[in-house]
């Protein structure tokens, strides 16, 4: 007896064919993009040890507390469906003794897991594609993955992302920051909001981040992250700064943005678009000297990176309009038993020299096929009728341009599809 239908986990979406292709162009672009920059892709396991996340996130932080998709395997271990790549990535390249005196570039692109509330541009299963550089300490790695982030945001065609950016500083300068920043918000707790009030204690950094109105009131007299800065850090960011002018890549200085992980320094950005409502971050990064070693590694190894989020991206390219052009090349309309096969010879013949065809399936009347063909984006009709074949002719017929359809010999097939859709 059938059940009640069963409906995906909420907050985990299906991409549709007729969305698929949008999401192909844009991880074609970036694909594309990373590698003009020399970077390799990376894949790894979609899970991975819990204590991995705990380690590197931080247990203070909301993915680990309270967004974390974990459970027990069959063996009682602690599993965790990822809720970002970074931490696999570290983990994988000192795993595999690729930190050991080298530098590396590598990117990833697929599903990560956050059991956060459903609603615009927050899924819990969603894509994120990000870079990891590993093994350069100085700003011009900074400046490489910010322009990686501007050329892929300019080759989508998107233009009014707004690039912001701060200095986390050393951890010491952070650490000596945070103690101030507490001191300061609990002469003021009462006046923070509840989530506030809590990550005083743990996260006190994250309050910064607060959309609270009466809690950014407070913020607005805190102390300045800038005067904490160290000599190291400040040069270090305004040499960054030098090289996105040098880029024209226009960028505004928030020193409120801090990142919800634990293990950024340095280095922090973030581009927003107004145009995603209340998520408006569309990518995410910065670096991260000290994971390589908090993860267990002999050894320091200096890190930046940055993770785009893609629904939210490919939302953007949506509301340009941008398709992805791979229309059909043509449909193969055929007008009886006899025609099948050579229908079918011909599709085959087209498809290797690298065109698109599709070849009607099943019995039906020519009129019904014609409507299938238009549907289907194709765009050329090939049509093999009973007097085509009688003749060894075919019918190329536009359907999306004005021009007149012509019957070939099918011996010139190749030629004139070719001069079709050329102009077609
Ligand atoms: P937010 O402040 O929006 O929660 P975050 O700081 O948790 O973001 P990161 O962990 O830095 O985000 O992830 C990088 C990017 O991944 C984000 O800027 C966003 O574009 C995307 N992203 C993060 N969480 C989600 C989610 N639940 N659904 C869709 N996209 C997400
Ligand atoms: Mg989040």
């Amino acid at each position: 007896m059938a059940g009640e239908a069963i409906q995906a986990v909420r907050g985990m979406k299906d991409i549709l064919p007729a969305q698929a292709g949008v999401w192909q162009r844009v991880e074609q672009t970036i694909q594309r993009i990373f590698a003009a920059y020399g970077y390799h892709e990376i894949r790894l396991p979609i899970v991975e040890k819990t204590e991995l996340f705990k380690r590197t996130i931080g247990e203070e932080t909301d993915i680990v507390a309270k967004e974390m998709y974990t459970f027990e395997d069959r063996n009682g271990d602690s599993l965790t469906l990822r809720p970002e790549g970074t931490a696999g990535c570290v983990r994988a390249a000192i795993e595999n003794g690729l930190l050991y005196r080298a530098q590396h570039r590598v990117w990833y692109l697929g599903p990560m897991f956050r059991h956060e509330r459903p609603q615009r541009g927050r899924y819990r299963q969603f894509h994120q594609a990000g870079v990891e550089a590993f093994g350069w300490s100085g700003p011009d790695i900074d400046i490489e993955l910010i322009a990686m982030c501007a050329r892929v945001f300019a080759e989508l065609g998107l233009a009014d992302l707004e690039l912001q950016i701060n200095s986390l500083a050393s951890t010491e300068a952070r650490a000596a920051y945070r103690a101030q920043l507490m001191d300061f918000l609990n002469e003021h707790i009462d006046k923070l909001d509840r989530d506030s009030q809590q990550r005083l204690h743990t996260n006190p950094l994250r309050v910064l981040d607060s959309k609270d109105p009466q809690t950014r009131e407070v913020l607005a007299l805190a102390p300045d992250l800038r005067d904490s800065w160290d000599e190291e850090s400040a040069k270090h960011f305004s040499e960054l700064r030098d090289g996105l002018t040098t880029l024209g890549i226009r960028h505004t200085v928030n020193t409120r943005l801090v990142r919800g992980l634990d293990y950024y320094n340095r280095t922090v950005f973030e581009w927003i678009s107004p145009k995603l409502g209340a998520q408006g971050t569309v990518c995410a990064g910065g670096r991260y000297d000290g994971l390589v070693q908090q993860l267990g590694s002999k050894q320091t190894v200096p890190a930046a990176g940055f993770a785009i989020g893609l629904e939210r991206l490919v939302e953007l390219c949506e509301q340009t309009g941008l398709v992805n052009d791979h229309a059909l090349d043509a449909y193969v309309i055929m007008g009886g038993a006899a025609t099948r096969d050579l229908g079918l010879k011909v599709a085959e013949q087209l498809r290797n020299l690298g065109y698109t065809i599709e070849w009607h399936c099943g019995d039906e009347g020519m009129k019904s096929q014609f409507k299938k063909a238009n549907k289907s984006g194709a765009r050329l009709a090939l049509v093999i009728g009973e007097d085509e074949f009688s003749n060894s002719t075919i019918t190329i017929k536009p359907l999306r341009s004005e021009r007149q359809q012509a019957t070939v010999p099918i011996a010139e097939l190749e030629k004139h599809f070719a001069d079709f859709l050329g102009t077609s």
